[in-house]
């Protein structure tokens, strides 16, 4: 409604701050506490995050060192992963801050909100430099849903988020077989959670309703048709691509807030 729309705070477009927040969070939260039993699987991810993170140039420094770091050893303890960010990395982490993902109160939004936005920016960018002839040959057109798949499994804090995440991507691997149909796999994904929690008190900010994205308003190209309130109906799925490629891309991922 109106109403909820005018009491939105933040940007309406992702911005580095969000994504690169993610990143933090993850580091510090998710991936600090499973060391050094997950020591293998913390270094393979973060070596898929340096690769298609399409955040700062700090954050990316500081994950090739860190990563770099991590080579020289056979393993890693959490408070040494405490230490090497506090003390030995040159480049020091930003703090988490979130501009989009900025939610009514502090229990809203935030993180969980940057993670989808980390997780689609890497998707949009994988396809991006596919489109470029940018990409190694070997790089198959699901590897990158199935490492997601493996951070949501061994990682990521909300059990029961993890566990609808994995019934929903079972099958991935047979499902996705070019890059854009990972962008539109993983798009097609989100709103399904979307349809989910909607209407659910828990983890729902009033000033940001669960509705099909993109709206009509947000790309009216995308729509072919809507129900009586408005929301999507059916996509066509060109248009949602050229969207979400837009959407996600980093040039036009700004840190100016839009409202
Ligand atoms: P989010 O749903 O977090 O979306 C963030 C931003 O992504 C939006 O603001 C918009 O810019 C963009 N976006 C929205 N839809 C799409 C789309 N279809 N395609 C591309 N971009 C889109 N919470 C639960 O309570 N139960 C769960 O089971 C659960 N499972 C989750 C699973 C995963 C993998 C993740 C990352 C989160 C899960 N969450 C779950 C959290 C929940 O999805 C939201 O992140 C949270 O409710 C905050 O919602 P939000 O309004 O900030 O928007």
């Amino acid at each position: 409604t109106n109403k909820s729309i005018e009491k939105k705070i933040g940007s309406l477009k992702p911005t580095l701050t969000d994504i690169d927040s993610s990143v933090v969070w993850m580091i510090k939260k998710d991936l600090h506490r499973k060391l050094p039993n997950l020591f293998d699987d913390v270094k393979a991810w973060l070596n898929v995050v340096h690769t298609y993170y399409p955040g700062s140039d700090t954050m990316h420094n500081f994950l090739r060192d860190l990563i770099h770091f991590m080579n020289n050893r056979t393993t890693l303890s959490s408070n040494e992963l405490k230490n090497y960010i506090d003390t030995i990395s040159v480049i020091k982490l930003p703090e988490v801050k979130f501009d989009h993902c900025n939610g009514s109160d502090t229990s809203k939004r935030g993180y969980t909100c940057s993670l989808w936005l980390l997780f689609h920016s890497m998707i949009v960018k994988q396809a991006i430099l596919h489109e470029q002839n940018l990409l190694p040959s070997n790089v198959k057109p699901s590897d990158m849903i199935l490492s997601i798949r493996e951070y949501v499994r061994r990682f990521f804090l909300c059990d029961e988020c993890a566990k609808h995440f994995l019934n929903m991507t079972s099958n991935a691997e047979n499902e996705i077989n070019s890059f854009k149909e990972n962008v539109l796999y993983l798009w097609r994904g989100h709103n399904k959670v979307n349809k989910r929690l909607r209407g659910e008190q828990i983890s729902n900010d009033p000033a940001w309703p669960k509705v099909p994205f993109p709206t009509k308003e947000q790309c009216n190209s995308c729509v072919r048709e809507i129900d009586e309130n408005n929301d999507a109906l059916e996509y066509d799925e060109n248009e949602t691509y050229n969207y979400l490629k837009d959407y996600y891309d980093l040039q036009n991922i700004t840190n100016q807030k839009n409202l």
